[in-house]
């Protein structure tokens, strides 16, 4: 390594929420890095289909679009019912 050009790292251990440790080398200074999700848990590498939905957030949407979503849902139906209507 070339000297002067690099940021100074640190041996640190990241402690992820589902309770996955391991130690590597950080520009952050540790000792300790808390994550919410490692490889060890994240749906894309587990292959779970599992909402990593803390804060409620696909809730909150869920709640806040159902009429627009509802709406969208009858104006297909609308569209399918018409296109009959012109066959026959
Ligand atoms: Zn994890």
């Amino acid at each position: 390594m070339k000297a002067g050009i690099h940021p100074e790292t640190h041996v640190v251990v990241i402690k992820c929420s589902c309770g996955n440790e391991l130690e590597t080398l950080s520009t952050l200074e540790g000792p300790v890095i808390h994550v919410n999700v490692c490889s060890k848990c994240h749906p894309i590498f587990t292959g779970e289909e599992k909402l990593v939905d803390t804060a409620g957030r696909v809730e909150t949407f869920q709640r806040k679009y159902a009429k627009f979503f509802e709406q969208q849902q009858k104006q297909q139906r609308e569209r399918e019912q018409g296109q009959k209507a012109q066959k026959k």
